[in-house]
Formats: structure tokens, C-alpha cells, sequence
């Protein structure tokens, strides 16, 4: 790195890495934004699985969506699957 610097004025330098900086956390909301916005975890975050378990599985689940679907859980979902947050479908 110091080869770089050397070959930049040290203020248009500070400049650059200056304004990096404070663009960093711009750019760490903006890559999280579609996540937060969506409100759902990941399949390896709850540890979705494609087969049931212990019986339960998610076309009897409260958060089961209609065709492939779950109301916390990113992604195309079997109704075949399971993941640890499976909740009993009520009525
Ligand atoms: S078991 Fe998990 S993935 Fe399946 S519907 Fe329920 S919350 Fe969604």
C-alpha cells in the first residue's frame, strides 16, 4: 500500500480514504436493506430442511403460504419441509 501512497498527494489521499469511510455504512444499509425489507431469515439461518421432521412439516405450519411459500422464511418453500421455527397451524 505505502507504494500507492507514495505516488498520490498525501491531502488528495486523505480526501479519498476520508470520503470511503463515510460511505461505508451507506453501503452496509443498502446491502442489508433488500434482507430488512423482505423481514424473512435465511433457509440455513433456521435450519430449513426439504423433508419433514418428527412428523411436523410446513403445510402444517402457521407460517405456511400458499403454493410454496412462508410468511418468515426467504425462498421457494416444500410443503414436504421443515425448520426450527415451525409453529402448530391453529383451527
Ligand atoms: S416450518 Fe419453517 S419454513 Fe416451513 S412454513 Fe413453518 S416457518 Fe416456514
Amino acid at each position: 500500500m505505502n507504494r500507492y501512497v507514495s505516488k498520490i498527494p498525501r491531502r488528495k489521499f486523505l480526501k479519498l480514504t476520508g470520503c470511503s469511510l463515510a460511505l461505508l455504512p451507506v453501503a452496509i444499509i443498502a446491502s442489508s436493506r433488500d434482507t430488512l425489507a423482505q423481514g424473512k431469515a435465511s433457509k440455513e439461518a433456521v435450519q430449513y430442511q426439504e423433508t419433514p421432521k418428527n412428523g411436523q412439516k410446513c403445510k402444517d405450519c402457521q407460517f405456511w403460504t400458499e403454493p410454496n411459500g412462508c410468511q418468515v422464511v426467504e425462498g421457494e418453500i416444500s410443503p414436504e419441509g421443515w425448520c426450527s421455527l415451525f409453529v402448530v397451524k391453529q383451527g
